[in-house]
């Protein structure tokens, strides 16, 4: 039965990273397949088993042609897993039992194929060799392959994009993303996520649309199908009529020229009318970002992750690759400093060879600073690398997921011993570099002003602080509408951070994505926050609302804030605060946001 083409479907998810494209889909094979569950008469038996072995003969055609398509030696000799996943087609449990499921249970292929799947994976399950449980996954791959087939869906294979597509996905992990040539990706689509999983985040970074969570964009959508995406407002339009596209780029047309508008602010101060001055400073992730970080009017680097440098690669890397990173980096943003985060791996970022994908609860399991020192040679080496470049620049250390006074201390305690050793070498560094702490999780908050004492200044990373406060998974879709950054809760949890890192005599900056909202920068100025950083999109716009503020009636909204109860009650009274004080500007984008 062919498929049938959704014509002009809209479709819509959370806007993930702004931009407006329209492209060719490209669907990214390890999506989760919605089956049709049918029930057939006995004379559609045969059909329907013909049909089954149809697609298991596509499926093993599909598996030899990509294992011969392999020139890479390296490469290539992974290709065994091709061979365990061809075995699995050929597998007689697998085979017959579906096939004999058609026939007494009269039910199509595909839920038959689940059926047996299903037994399978319970064998799996019982398995007590970890290795061979594993080997879960390849059934599961195996499967997916084969539904596509049953259903006529087409693959795509991430590594050989070609042309200008949209990569459509059930989820993209940010190693997934990285192993595209991102020069051919024009947008993403993903099924599950949100606005600030790590791959929204890149995506944002590399200025890509984006639109996350739409649960069923991977059932919906076919490789080839044109797609308009519109990473603001979230939505998404499957195969468009001429008229649809027409309004679409009339909308990107519009943002273009607001865009053009504010980044005339790019290259003025970062001052309110009354004269408060403050730093806007860019979060990036490649030094690659820096020239447009500096264009759009970046006070410098407020973060730098550093995961990038450890994803997609079988080894670790060395103390020259992190130094030379890293001196770059101090080179080109001078005379402003340059932030860098210790790795902050975990959560939704895993390294190859320590892969702890098996933690049942990634978020708060082995990672970041936790993560540091326990393999405490890999964050030596790291160390040394920022301390051999800060003799080229200004550079600041950040550590990433600091729960308490302890961790600082012993991450302090390795530092001096890197600094030791390099002094011995004779080795320049910066030997009075600052160092910060991550205020992202309760428990550094409610102590801040005991970490105060330790640290040199805060970096309040509010998409993991908003998560682990509100106990709000930052990347299922499900609980989005609950992630709320002006929560109660979390405007007195900033206002306590900023008033302790004042009172230790230390500035408190933020580097969470919530700083990009021109209303909740204007919040966070209020609360006396000293430096903002954010992606370099944002900048403009961002300096834009603060020039024409004043600091004072910051402090004055955010009083009136501290008297409702609730996340909605104090988003309803900014919003039409901000509409009263800014008729016509910035309310658009404010309400879009706050839809997500
Ligand atoms: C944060 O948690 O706010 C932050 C900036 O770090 P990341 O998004 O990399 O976890
Ligand atoms: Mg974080």
């Amino acid at each position: 039965m062919p498929i049938q083409q959704q014509m002009n479907k809209f479709i819509q998810g959370i806007g993930a990273s702004p931009g407006i494209v329209i492209g060719k889909a490209y669907l990214v094979e390890r999506s989760k397949v919605r089956l049709p569950q049918k029930r057939i008469n006995p004379e559609q038996v045969e059909e329907e088993v013909k049909r089954f072995l149809k697609a298991i003969q596509e499926s093993r055609d599909q598996l030899i042609e990509i294992k011969e398509r392999i020139l890479d030696p390296e490469v290539s000799r992974h290709a065994f897993i091709l061979d365990v996943h061809l075995m699995i087609l050929d597998d007689e449990m697998l085979l017959q039992d579906t096939m004999d499921t058609i026939g007494k249970r009269k039910v199509n292929a595909e839920w038959a194929l689940d059926l047996t799947l299903e037994k399978l994976d319970t064998a799996f399950k019982a398995i007590e060799d970890e290795y061979l449980r594993e080997r879960r996954s390849d059934l599961h791959y195996v499967s997916q392959r084969i539904f596509r087939n049953l259903l006529g869906k087409k693959h795509d294979d991430i590594t050989k994009i070609k042309g200008k597509v949209i990569v459509v996905a059930h989820d993209l992990s940010p190693a997934d993303t990285l192993q595209m040539n991102l020069n051919h990706v024009a947008g993403f689509v993903t099924d599950i996520g949100g606005k600030i999983s790590h791959t929204a985040i890149l995506s944002r970074s590399l200025s890509i649309p984006a639109v996350a969570g739409l649960e069923v964009a991977t059932s919906l959508i076919n490789g080839g199908d044109l797609l308009i995406i519109d990473g603001e407002t979230g939505e998404v339009v499957i195969n468009p009529t001429e008229e649809i596209s027409q309004s679409f780029v009339e909308r990107k047309r519009r943002i273009k020229s607001m865009e053009r508008e504010v980044l005339k602010y790019a290259s003025l101060p970062a001052e309110t009318c009354d004269g408060v001055r403050v730093r806007l400073q860019a979060n990036i992730e490649m030094v690659e970002e820096i020239p447009s970080a500096k264009a759009h009017g970046a006070d410098g680097i407020g973060l730098y992750r550093t995961e990038i440098l450890y994803l997609n690669r079988k080894d670790l890397p060395t103390e020259e690759e992190h130094f030379q990173t890293y001196r770059r980096l101090a080179e080109s943003i001078s005379p402003a400093s340059a932030t860098i985060r210790t790795l902050d791996i975990g959560g939704d970022k895993f390294l190859a060879n320590y892969s702890k994908g098996n933690e049942m609860n990634p978020a708060m399991g082995l990672r970041a600073i936790r993560f540091s020192m326990k393999e405490t040679d890999i964050f030596k080496l790291q160390l040394r690398g920022i301390l051999r470049a800060s003799a080229y620049g200004n550079l600041r250390i950040l550590f990433p997921m600091i729960s308490g006074i302890e961790e600082v201390r012993q991450a302090k305690a390795i530092l001096e011993e890197v600094k030791k050793g390099l002094a011995k070498a004779r080795i320049p560094f910066q030997h009075e570099i600052k160092i910060g702490a991550m205020i992202e999780i309760p428990s550094a908050s409610v102590t801040a002003d005991i970490l105060a004492r330790e640290v040199d200044f805060f970096s309040i990373g509010t998409n993991d602080l908003i998560q682990y406060t509100l106990a709000i998974d930052r990347i299922n879709e499900h609980v989005s509408y609950l992630y709320e950054p002006l929560h109660p809760a979390i405007l007195r949890i900033i206002r306590s951070i900023v008033q302790s890192a004042h009172q230790g005599g230390i500035p408190a900056a933020i580097c969470g994505e919530m700083a990009a909202e021109p209303a909740y920068a204007l919040i966070l100025l209020g609360l006396g926050l000293d430096e903002f950083s954010m992606n370099p999109i944002s900048i403009p716009k961002v300096k834009k609302v603060l020039r024409i503020s004043r600091f004072e009636e910051t402090q004055s909204l955010v009083e009136e804030l501290f008297r409702f109860s609730t996340a909605s009650e104090i988003e309803c009274y900014v919003r039409n605060w901000m509409a009263k004080r800014f008729p016509g500007d910035f309310i658009q984008c404010y309400t879009e946001d706050s839809k997500t």
